[in-house]
């Protein structure tokens, strides 16, 4: 039998279609090692899935010592008697292979279901969604009971971390102005693993977020120099990417291009890109290629002049919930001499043990006031207005929004770097900026995934080294925006950009 779609290919497949091709056919021997946080979130759902079925209290069938056919045979028998819910189940048909967590009987037939160590749905609370990660894995699923004759309806579930079964409802839609179902949203993955597999649709590598977690990304990375891939412009992504790939193929083609020649009044000849975005990543382009190439300005840069700064980083492990560490630099008259990292650490996972770190934080941020904060995404607003709610004894709601006023509180990536800066990287995260600033992280491996992984370690076994990496890490990160804050005013201003 040739190569079945699985929910984990789908699963995959959300994420970067290339990961599917690569998994089928590249050479194992250019897998990276695997990637400690990956290795850690399947333990953590693996241990969740256990806690959760060990709490049942209701009788199911539980299959998980079984494996293949005999797992297959012993869940359809389970299935013909009719019993309620079945664990650890195994079903197939027509060239497609489901590991359901949960088969429940419901009316004359079975609905699927999975455990998650995760958020049943995602998005803001007053709009929350399914996640399409999720929603591929149940619909085929339900595809596979529908054909079987087996499907209570196109529905599914999740038993999510907090405890709560979501539904998924394939018939529904849920986007604004897109009448499309999540049912068509299963069957277009569906449709592009099938031609993956049988070779009809050929994919190529696309420089994005999730590679940095990819297992294949340094065999990608390579690739993508070697073909010098446009998603390597950065905010220029695999869609993108698709739609001007037939008339230009690569960075140094692009950048070698008149962009007028794509440019026909207000439109350009690639669907969904604008004039000004083709400008803008023509630049990009031309900053990839030409050697020497220095960053800029687009507009003139005005910070607050504060004498005092504080450079404001925290740490959350999502799987936890839990904002565990608030560090920040403090630096006065522009004087990296008087440079102090401070920091507010949760030594537990207790929510006292955060409350108290939030509340150590904002003591500390006010004592420190009027100054200047320096922080890089939207992300510690975002968790201050979350454990304001929460903490609601710490401060009001008005003063976090006070707190994040721009007026003395700028988020340097989306209010400056994005806004108004040009780099020579195909990206502009913190890391990868400061970096080309000559700065480097005192850890060989940093990142956020990674300090989440040591602070699991540090819970575990409670090592002071692990906690003190943890500490290094986040000190890092607060200089790191300091020297990119110091970097913005030294760039040349260039409005018509490089060109
Ligand atoms: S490294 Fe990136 S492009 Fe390559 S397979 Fe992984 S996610 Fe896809």
């Amino acid at each position: 039998m040739s190569t079945p779609v699985t929910a984990a290919m789908l699963y995959n497949l959300v994420a970067c279609p290339h990961r599917v091709t690569m998994d089928l056919s590249a050479d194992s021997a250019q897998r990276d090692e695997p990637n400690p946080f990956v290795e850690l979130l399947w333990e953590r759902g693996q241990l969740y899935e256990r806690e959760v079925i060990a709490g049942l209290q209701t009788p199911f069938t539980d299959l998980s010592r079984y494996a293949a056919d005999e797992k297959e045979r012993l869940t359809l028998e389970a299935m013909q008697r009719g019993d309620p819910l079945i664990y650890a189940g195994r079903i197939q048909s027509d060239r497609m292979l489901g590991d359901p967590d949960l088969l429940r009987k419901e009316g004359s037939g079975y609905i699927a279901g999975d455990i998650k160590s995760g958020a049943g749905e995602e998005g803001p609370e007053d709009n929350l969604k399914p996640k399409i990660h999720y929603a591929v894995q149940l619909g085929l699923y339900t595809d596979i009971l529908e054909r079987k004759e087996l499907s209570a309806g196109r529905r599914a579930f999740v038993w999510d971390v907090r405890g709560d079964e979501v539904p998924y409802d394939f018939q529904a839609s849920y986007r604004k102005r897109d009448p499309r179902t999540l049912w068509e949203d299963y069957q277009e993955a569906l449709h592009q693993a099938d031609a993956i597999i049988k070779g009809r649709e050929v994919t190529l590598p696309a420089y994005s977020a999730v590679c940095k977690l990819c297992h294949w990304y340094s065999a990608c990375v390579k690739r993508l120099k070697e073909l010098g891939d446009l998603t390597m412009i950065p905010e220029l992504g695999r869609s993108k990417r698709d739609v001007m790939y037939a008339t230009v193929h690569s960075v140094t083609a692009f950048a070698a291009a008149d962009p007028a020649k794509f440019i026909a009044g207000k439109r350009t000849v690639f669907p969904g890109i604008g004039p000004d975005t083709l400008h803008k990543f023509h630049d990009r382009a031309r900053l990839l290629i030409v050697a020497d190439a220095r960053p800029f300005v687009r507009t003139p840069i005005q910070l607050p002049d504060y004498d005092r700064e504080l450079f404001f980083d925290i740490e959350v492990d999502p799987m936890r919930d839990i904002c565990y560490l608030h560090g920040f630099v403090e630096r006065r008259a522009r004087d990296n001499a008087t440079e102090e990292f401070v920091f507010t650490f949760a030594d537990d996972i207790t929510p006292e043990a955060e409350r108290k770190a939030f509340a150590d934080a904002w003591s500390c941020i006010r004592e420190r006031r009027p100054c200047v904060i320096y922080y890089y995404s939207k992300y510690e607003r975002t968790i201050y207005r979350k454990l304001q709610e929460k903490y609601s004894d710490v401060c009001s709601a008005e003063e976090v929004e006070e707190l994040f006023d721009p007026a003395h509180a700028i988020d340097l990536y989306n209010d400056v770097v994005k806004k108004s800066t040009e780099w020579p990287t195909w990206d502009f995260s913190v890391k990868t900026l400061a970096k080309y600033l000559g700065f480097s992280w005192r850890d060989t491996h940093p990142s956020g995934a990674a300090s989440i992984e040591w602070f699991h370690r540090w819970i575990e076994t409670g090592d002071p080294a692990i906690r003190q990496r943890v500490l290094d890490y986040n000190e890092d990160d607060c200089r790191a925006t300091r020297v990119l804050r110091d970097a913005l005013d030294s760039l040349p201003v260039l409005p018509g950009g490089s060109a």
